[in-house]
């Protein structure tokens, strides 16, 4: 496979460049160019299969000649010691949980495969540094993915107010190799330093720099494996169509989707769920995308005005716009609507999400149950642990939910290496005096 910039594809880049550049030159971000139908492979892959044995055995097809057999076993192995989980509700009904991650959101998936493959690529010959803006508990799932990793260092930028999550044991200067550093401004103000850093070519390749965040396809690109183990859990169970439902913030679970079926997964379509924040949905529709101003709702995770893979969207669908059209179904949740759901799922299926699963549960029921003859299975993709917003939870369904150990963990305080103005030349220094 190889990759192109959402603003041109006159240069193609392999696996290795994207991931390890993170940024074409301009302002496009890498996306699938030339793929590999792996259609064969899905389809006669083993019921039994465990989600690193999956990973190892689709990698080395989509990655040929970059990632043989071997490595992508050890990537496989080294990132995954946790898995997602299909359980079947109804006939036509599941719900893929990607929420037993070290941080409990489907995102440790992305960052796990990134940060293993990573090593993989560098290894015996080389360095590399991700610098990655983080928000909610993002920069735990990097600091744990990233720990110990050989060559590597992960550089964490975090916005005004406290950190939380952090195990200073993993920090650079007590023999780990994880920088969190503090930026007196927004995460937007992370995000930009970010670009900037990237962007200034001399300086990063100085450091080998790219990032964690899901400007960096190799993130991105696994997320599509979890909609193929899916697919192989439920199989037997499709009578025609089989359709996921997806909680929608910044689209990147959406966009992952939409690779997976350009590889060629039998699947019939997305449901784009969304809450109030739901500009998309007139995109989706092939009308021109308006941002709106942002809505505070009670799926917080799905609050994104301006979503990060827009570009990503948009190039999907200059190439294949019928697609993107008949495929993708928008479909907008409000929070009455969220918590009724919440309470459903318990009712009838003794079934625990949290409020951005029931967005996409919600969602799922009102497609199922519109349109008329409905023959398809519906996969409703739990992107959080229940756990992390407990109260709300066992007030709605009146139940205590249990805390596991390291999801209480994420509440601690921690104080960064550096606490920096956001310029990068104060980002620069910074860098220079932990490494
Ligand atoms: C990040 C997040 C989402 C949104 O996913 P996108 O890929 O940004 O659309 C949904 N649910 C939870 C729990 C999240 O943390």
């Amino acid at each position: 496979m190889q990759f192109r910039s959402t603003q041109s594809d006159d240069r193609l880049v392999s696996f290795k460049d994207a991931v390890l550049r993170c940024l074409p030159a301009g302002e496009g971000l890498y996306v699938p160019a030339s793929v590999t139908d792996m259609r064969q492979f899905f389809l006669y892959m083993d019921l039994d299969i465990s989600y690193p044995e999956l990973v190892a055995a689709v990698t080395p097809g989509l990655l040929q000649g970059e990632l043989n057999p071997f490595s992508a076993s050890r990537v496989a192995e080294s990132a995954f010691d946790f898995e997602p989980e299909l359980k079947q509700l109804d006939d036509d009904l599941s719900v893929l949980t990607l929420y037993n991650g070290p941080t409990g959101v489907f995102k440790d998936f992305g960052i796990a495969f990134l940060a293993a493959v990573m090593e993989e690529l560098i290894k015996n010959k080389g360095f590399a540094m991700t610098l990655s803006a983080a928000k909610g508990d993002t920069g735990v799932s990097i600091a744990h993915a990233f720990y110990k990793r050989q060559g590597i260092i992960a550089v964490i930028l975090y916005p005004s107010g406290p950190i939380r999550g952090l195990d200073p044991a993993f920090f650079i200067q007590n023999g780990g190799n994880i920088i969190p550093i503090q930026i007196r401004g927004t995460f937007d103000d992370c995000q930009r330093l970010v670009a900037e850093a990237i962007h200034d070519r001399p300086f990063a390749d100085r450091y080998g720099i790219t990032s964690a965040n899901a400007i960096n396809v190799g993130r991105l690109l696994p997320q599509a494996f979890y909609y193929l183990y899916a697919f192989i859990k439920v199989k037997q169970h499709i009578k025609e169509d089989l359709i996921f439902s997806v909680p929608c913030g910044n689209f990147g679970n959406l966009i992952a989707g939409l690779y997976a079926w350009k590889f060629g997964l039998p699947l019939s379509g997305f449901i784009a769920a969304m809450n109030a924040n739901n500009a998309f949905g007139d995109f989706f529709r092939g009308k021109e995308y308006r941002p709106h101003p942002l809505i505070t709702t009670n799926s917080p995770a799905l609050d994104v005005s301006q979503p990060s893979n827009y570009k990503r969207l948009v190039a999907f669908y200059q190439e294949a716009p019928a697609v993107m059209r008949n495929m993708v179904y928008p479909e907008t949740v409000d929070d009455q609507a969220t918590l009724i759901a919440l309470e459903k799922a318990w009712k009838q299926h003794h079934l625990i999400l949290d409020s951005h699963s029931a967005v996409a549960y919600a969602a799922a029921e009102r497609y199922a149950k519109g349109g008329g003859d409905f023959y398809g299975h519906v996969v409703v993709l739990a992107t959080g642990h229940p756990a992390k917003q407990a109260d709300m939870i066992a007030e709605i369904l009146g139940a205590e939910l249990e805390i596991p150990e390291k999801l209480r963990k994420l509440q601690h305080k921690t104080d960064p290496v550096a606490l920096i103005d956001p310029q990068l030349d104060a980002l620069q220094g910074a860098i220079a005096s932990c490494v």
